[in-house]
């Protein structure tokens, strides 16, 4: 990026234009703005509505080597998690898909708590998806 003030060209992490030292506070802000605008798009419906805003919060001023950590999550598609819990629910999958593997176990061990947890789980496993995305991701950039 250019320096606002005199146009010395800086590296996009600068936070004083090592010419004339006039501090990028502002343009470092709305790089990283966009950075989490990005990062968004790709990964928009991942993570639970009201926690969003706090997730954007956080990401805003993480250090720049937490990027990549934050894509490389395997973050869990709540829709996939709802589909396995509509075919193979009963079996557990879907619990074990969003990383619940006891709960996982348990499903499996009644059969979907004898039919009917698996029908509840319709209606819960995308939310939990999503927490769990929310959680290591929360946890790879703290
Ligand atoms: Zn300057």
């Amino acid at each position: 990026m250019k320096c606002p003030n005199c146009g010395q060209i800086m590296a996009d992490d600068s936070k004083f234009c090592s010419n004339c030292g006039t501090p990028f506070y502002r343009t470092y802000e709305s790089y990283n703005a966009s950075k989490v605008n990005m990062f968004f798009l790709s990964h928009n419906d991942k993570f639970p509505e009201d926690q969003i805003t706090a997730i954007r919060e956080q990401l805003l001023y993480i250090d720049e080597n937490k990027w990549s950590e934050a894509y490389s999550i395997s973050y869990k598609d709540p829709l996939i998690a709802l589909l396995l819990s509509l075919f193979v629910g009963e079996l557990g999958i879907d619990r074990f898909y969003v990383g619940q593997t006891s709960l996982g176990v348990i499903k499996l061990l009644t059969c979907g708590g004898f039919g009917i947890w698996a029908i509840v789980d319709l209606f819960l496993i995308m939310a939990a998806a999503r927490e769990e995305n929310a959680r290591r991701l929360l946890n790879a950039i703290e």
